[in-house]
């Protein structure tokens, strides 16, 4: 049993407490992860608030790198010291999912209540995400992990555990966009770039960015963004179809989780083009739309979870095109914090800011 700093939630939409918890030594197919990075997600936000329920204590955080500093049974060939990102997709490999290729969709349930975290009473705290990485260490499978370079940076690393591969693998694999083709994608966050410079990388010819603020419109031409459309303006998808030469796009890519932007995703399609719906609506919300124009005009709506990846075969191609240059990571991040700090990155975070506040721990145990 490690005694590890956290930051755990106790009540929805109260500030996290920093406390220290107990987490179990790895057991078959699992590794103890000493974190050096973990980025703050929305879909952190989104659980402490109680919009997507789930148990409490809970420890959240899923975008993490870090070191193996221990290991149990039958782990592949991962050992002590290497680097590796730590994602939430712990894939069983056997299910029909998983054995389709489709691990982000795997079917074996998992109890994270029954995971490797007790709080200092003893009574369990849930490792959400199947991580609980605001914690300076995480038990996880195998399965969730990616060896990644020693040398490259934590920080910039472990946005590849969602946001990015998230929205890069959108307009890869959900979208399976081909070079030439016209995108737009919702949404400028922090998703959204990653969407906007997974569709640069895939070809496109030209990416419309769509958001309400100017300011996140002049961030996404930085990621790849080849115009960018107001949210705010009447009929908004009027200006795509200028922007595209008088058609609709080939592929929408939503971002965001406000009902209206899933609502007018199809108002910017041309013929036979893609929603993919990637943004998290609260659980609840509803949207409508005119199941006709579908079908006359060869239209489709699909869902993607985290990109369609396999993270395994992408996140190294990943971290290649960052390192050559082709992926931006570093520029992604807004701000840096300690985990005692985290209330305060969580608050700055929901201000809208495009990017990823990163929580940085302390090995020598100074800070955090
Ligand atoms: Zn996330
Ligand atoms: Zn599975």
């Amino acid at each position: 049993m490690a005694t590890i700093k956290a930051a755990v939630c106790r009540a929805f939409g109260e500030p996290l407490i920093i406390e220290e918890v107990t987490l179990a030594p790895p057991g078959l197919g699992e590794v103890e992860v000493t974190l050096d990075a973990v980025a703050i997600c929305h879909s952190d936000i989104t659980f402490a608030e109680g919009a997507w329920g789930g148990n409490l204590p809970a420890i959240y955080g899923h975008e993490a790198a870090g070191v193996i500093t221990a290991t149990g049974d039958a782990c592949g060939d991962f050992k002590l010291g290497d680097s590796v990102v730590v994602t939430l997709i712990r894939a069983c490999g056997d299910c029909p999912s998983c054995a389709g290729g489709a691990p982000t969709l795997c079917e074996t349930p998992h109890d994270t209540m029954a995971g490797p975290l007790k709080d200092a009473g003893g009574a369990p705290v849930d490792q959400a995400m199947a991580c609980g990485a605001f914690a300076e260490k995480v038990v996880v499978s195998h399965r969730q992990i990616v060896k990644i370079p020693a040398d490259m940076a934590r920080e910039a690393a472990c946005l590849l555990s969602c946001g990015v591969i998230t929205g890069v693998g959108a307009a890869v694999n959900a979208a399976k966009l081909r070079a030439g083709q016209d995108v737009v994608v919702i949404g400028a966050g922090g998703v959204g770039l990653n969407a906007i410079q997974g569709a640069r990388i895939a070809g496109a010819r030209r990416i419309v960015a769509v958001d309400m603020s100017e300011e996140k419109l002049e961030i996404a031409k930085e990621f790849g963004a080849t115009h960018g459309v107001l949210g705010t303006q009447d009929a908004p998808w009027k200006a795509s179809y200028k922007a595209l030469g008088g058609r609709g796009a080939d592929a929408v890519l939503v971002t965001v989780g406000a009902i209206p932007a899933y609502e007018q995703a199809p108002r910017y399609l041309g013929r036979g083009g893609r929603v993919v719906m990637i943004g998290m609506p609260h659980s609840g919300a509803q949207a409508s739309y005119e199941p006709v124009i579908l079908a006359a005009i060869g239209q489709g709506m699909i869902g993607s979870k985290m990109g369609d990846v396999v993270i395994q075969r992408d996140i190294p191609w990943m971290i290649d095109l960052y390192q050559q240059g082709r992926l931006k990571l570093d520029e992604l991040i807004s701000g840096r914090w300690r985990l005692d700090q985290i209330n305060e990155a969580i608050a700055d975070t929901k201000t809208g800011s495009a990017k990823r506040n990163v929580i940085l721990f302390d090995r020598d145990g100074a800070a955090g």
